[in-house]
């Protein structure tokens, strides 16, 4: 049956954010917030041994360069926690001033102690309460950790992991659920341990003396119906900051449409206010493709813009030749390797669309709808590729330099209609 629509118009986007506490995580005059009506933020975490300051200090450069607004280190020993100032230090001399996370897991609150230096130059923790101390020690260890973090006005992330779930606290809410008449399920029982760890550790840190806008939540699991399942309850339930994250998310593509699947349905319904996406890089791979496929997802679903976006066909059996494949690489490439530059002078130019298409089936009219597109020649067309602007034809490149002659055409563009 076919149905005809008159009365409503068909409205898009996300819902509206959940309306969060506003929390501030600063480094000088650094000030990035994560929840109310902030930006929603992207963050990461480096993969280096932080005892290494300098290839830490690297690669924290390297992943606030593509856009990690917030970077986590691991602070796992003594070594590294007296490296972290220094760490500290380097970024500032290279005027790199990314507010630094600490990942805190077992002995946080000796090395926080110990370390002045460490608690001092990060901007904020992060502490895990499944891995803070076992039985009468737990609490006392949490407790120091967060009064620390009050003492040097530092915001803490109460971040649960199902991979290291207080013990003690499900079997509490296990026995509770034997009490039921209906027990729930054993998935159900896990969800809900997951979040009254959350909910109930971060009550606690406010009885220490942790502000309430001191605090953000995270509750990670490794399965995508989990973790929407997870952050749609916790998300009713408080209003602190959530920084969403599929944990464990994997390698290559697996990671990527996981964390793509998890959050865009979450993001959709206003949950989240912070995101990382845990790729496994592969060998030798870049850490920063976490950066970019988080920016990516945001700004495929429209909730924030980063870079000029390159609109592409599939190709077909009308591209037999890899022209347009390298056309296309190269072109966004490019784009994103002049983001750091042009976004310091070319206010807005991140909103730019730019289209390259493989034939005339739908080269023309997509290319219409970008603000620069190029329509290649498909097998059989004439060598020609004719490059509309704002709309309107102007120009058909022809020959060897098409792809340097649409990059001056890009930059031509973005020159006299941005900043
Ligand atoms: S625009 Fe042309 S080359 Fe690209 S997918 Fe469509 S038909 Fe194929």
């Amino acid at each position: 049956m076919i149905q005809n629509n008159e009365s409503s118009p068909i409205l898009s986007g996300a819902i509206k954010r959940r309306t969060s506490r506003s929390v501030i995580i600063a480094h000088g005059d650094r000030q990035v917030i994560v929840g109310g009506d902030a930006p929603i933020v992207i963050q990461s975490m480096t993969n280096t041994d932080t005892v290494d300051a300098i290839g830490t200090a690297i690669q924290i450069k390297e992943l606030a360069r593509a856009g990690s607004e917030l970077v986590r280190i691991t602070v796992n020993t003594q070594e590294a926690a007296a490296a972290v100032a220094s760490i500290r230090e380097q970024l500032d001399r290279m005027g790199v001033d990314v507010p630094l996370v600490g990942d805190f897991h077992y002995n946080g609150h000796t090395l926080l102690k110990e370390f002045p230096d460490c608690a001092q130059a990060l901007s904020k923790y992060r502490i895990n309460p499944g891995n803070v101390g076992q039985g009468a020690k737990r609490d006392s260890q949490f407790a120091q950790m967060i009064e620390i973090a009050a003492r040097y006005n530092k915001p803490v992330r109460i971040g649960v992991n199902w991979g290291s779930l207080d013990q003690g606290l499900l079997a509490r809410i296990m026995d509770e659920n034997a009490q039921r008449n209906s027990p729930w399920s054993a998935q159900s029982v896990m969800y809900e341990a997951l979040i009254v760890s959350a909910l109930e550790n971060a009550q606690r840190a406010e009885q220490v003396g942790l502000a309430g806008d001191k605090i953000i939540l995270s509750c990670k699991v490794s399965g995508v119906q989990d973790l929407i399942a997870v952050y749609r309850e916790l998300a009713r339930r408080c209003d602190y900051p959530l920084h969403l994250g599929l944990t464990e998310a994997g390698m290559g593509s697996k990671g990527i449409v996981a964390s793509t699947a998890a959050l865009s349905v979450l993001l959709q319904e206003g949950i989240g206010d912070t995101i990382r996406i845990s790729l496994t890089p592969e060998p030798g791979g870049d850490r920063c493709k976490e950066v970019i496929v988080g920016q990516e997802i945001l700004q495929t679903m429209g909730l924030r813009k980063f870079t000029p976006m390159v609109i592409a066909c599939p190709g077909c059996g009308r591209t037999t030749s890899t022209v347009f494949q390298e056309l296309a690489d190269d072109i966004q490439t490019y784009l994103r390797e002049q983001m750091p530059v042009w976004k310091t002078q070319f206010a807005g130019v991140e909103a730019m669309n730019v289209a390259v298409m493989g034939c005339i089936v739908n080269g023309p009219g997509e290319s219409k709808h970008a603000n620069i597109g190029i329509s290649l020649p498909g097998t059989g067309e004439s060598p020609a590729a004719p490059v509309f602007v704002d709309g309107v034809k102007t120009v058909t490149l022809r020959g060897e330099n098409i792809a340097k002659e649409f990059q001056q055409i890009v930059l031509t563009y973005v020159q006299s209609h941005y900043g």
